[in-house]
């Protein structure tokens, strides 16, 4: 096998350690989506139950539905797409509590559900990114309150999305949020978790914080593009190809843009070989090219993001170089390269 995405164990829990330090006494909804930002999410929510990680997230139900599957009862598991009669039946059927920001859909949730369907409803507090607009807010909640006394749902929390792009919105945003928490509770819900903020607002800004926070890219290690250093984070994921040729004028590596590398990246960041770090020269289909090292052989490993070889790369740093977002890379890498986890 010349190509593998490494995920180091040691690494994930003490990343998620730091953020859940960081945020205490809030909790840590750990997001799982796109298969765990492409790490896998069984293996990904196995080593986070053992951490004591007792919630998880995905917008897609596969990735929801899967780590339900492993958490059982050691977690609740929320998945936040609109989805039709059959998909919601099929994520409640699985344990799943769902994000609702739409009043035909939570119709379609308190129809579709056999028991009580537990949901969490979400405001639209200005990324108009599915979410019930504020003036139509106070009769939403009205009717969740009644479908809760009726048995048909229980309304467990109470949730927003922000932009975590400028500071000013992500405020008018946070006041939104708190009149919205107000008046469902005037209306007669008494929803246990406020959740609004995800990596960046949830590690930079107490006040975001509220009873969880959903963390996705900074559990994995992934800093922002652009963002900040994170103390005690760092990448659990090392893209690991092996060299296939070496040649007078480079050696040869086996990933290409067929693996999910971004061609983009040729000529412009460096990768880490057993010799430090070395200019990635070009990408191509299946096979990449480096800059030559002394004593380079074949089945050397090179780093193509994350630690593991010497002047190695991070994901964000490559995001960085092609402008793109810090999981972006991760994200890209093929599920055919296979997920090992090591120590
Ligand atoms: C992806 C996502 C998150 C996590 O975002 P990160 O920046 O990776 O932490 C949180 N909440 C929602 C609604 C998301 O879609």
């Amino acid at each position: 096998m010349s190509a593998e995405l490494r995920i180091s164990r040691s690494r994930l829990v003490a990343n998620l350690a730091a953020v859940r330090e960081r945020i205490a006494p809030s909790e840590l909804l750990m997001v799982v989506k796109d298969d765990a930002y492409a790490h896998g999410v069984e293996t990904i929510v196995e080593i986070a139950l053992d951490a004591g990680v007792t919630w998880f997230g995905a917008i897609d139900p596969p990735s929801a539905l899967r780590a339900k599957a492993v958490a059982g009862d050691r977690a609740r598991v929320f998945c936040w797409l609109t989805l039709g009669a059959e998909a919601a039946r099929v994520a409640l059927d699985g344990g799943l509590e769902l994000g609702v920001g739409d009043a035909d859909y939570l119709e379609r949730i308190a129809e579709a559900a056999q028991d009580t369907a537990v949901v969490h409803l979400k405001i639209d507090t200005g990324l108009h990114r599915n979410g019930v607009r504020p003036e139509d807010w106070p009769a939403f909640v009205a009717r969740a309150a009644e479908l809760e006394r009726a048995g048909r749902i229980r309304v467990a929390g109470i949730w927003s999305h922000i932009s975590e792009a400028s500071d000013e919105d992500d405020d008018v945003a946070r006041a939104e949020f708190d009149a919205a928490v107000a008046t469902a509770r005037a209306a007669g819900l008494e929803p246990e978790v406020r959740h609004l903020a995800a990596s960046a607002a949830g590690w930079a800004r107490p006040e975001f914080r509220y009873d969880l926070v959903r963390v996705g890219a900074f559990c994995y290690g992934i800093r922002s593009a652009d963002g900040p250093e994170l103390p005690g984070i760092a990448p659990a994921a090392t893209l690991v190809a092996r060299v296939t040729a070496v040649r007078a004028d480079g050696v040869d590596i086996g990933i290409g843009s067929l693996d999910g590398l971004p061609s983009s990246l040729g000529g412009r960041v460096t990768v880490g070989t057993p010799a430090g770090a070395r200019p990635l020269q070009r990408v191509g289909l299946a096979e990449s090219t480096v800059a030559a090292w002394p004593g380079s052989a074949v089945g050397d490993e090179v780093a193509v993001f994350g630690p593991g070889a010497s002047g190695e790369s991070s994901a964000t740093t490559l995001a960085e170089a092609i402008g793109t977002v810090g999981e972006e890379p991760v994200l890209r890498v093929s599920p055919l390269i296979p997920r090992v986890v090591v120590d």
